[in-house]
């Protein structure tokens, strides 16, 4: 799997920890409406939920806390 590395960090998920390694193998499902707890912005789109089961609400996106940008500039874990 060669791929550009250059230039590479907007895409790559570099800080996410240990304990949510497993979450960047999910797909994101929904547009990006869900507010990022950084900057604010609705830039944080809805992943799919390998532990979703059937409930009242619809489907239990999983939600990152940061976006992508913020994580990459505060170097944290956008799950955590
Ligand atoms: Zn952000
Ligand atoms: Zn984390």
């Amino acid at each position: 799997m060669s791929k550009n590395t250059n230039l590479d960090i907007n895409t790559s998920y570099t800080f996410t920890c240990n304990n949510h390694k497993v979450n960047d193998n999910e797909v994101a499902l929904r547009p990006p409406v869900y507010k990022c707890s950084e900057c604010k912005k609705r830039s944080i789109s809805g992943y799919s939920n390998p532990e979703h089961c059937s409930n009242p609400f619809g489907y239990l996106y999983l939600i990152p806390r940061l976006c992508l940008d913020c994580s990459n500039i505060s170097h944290k874990c956008r799950w955590c």
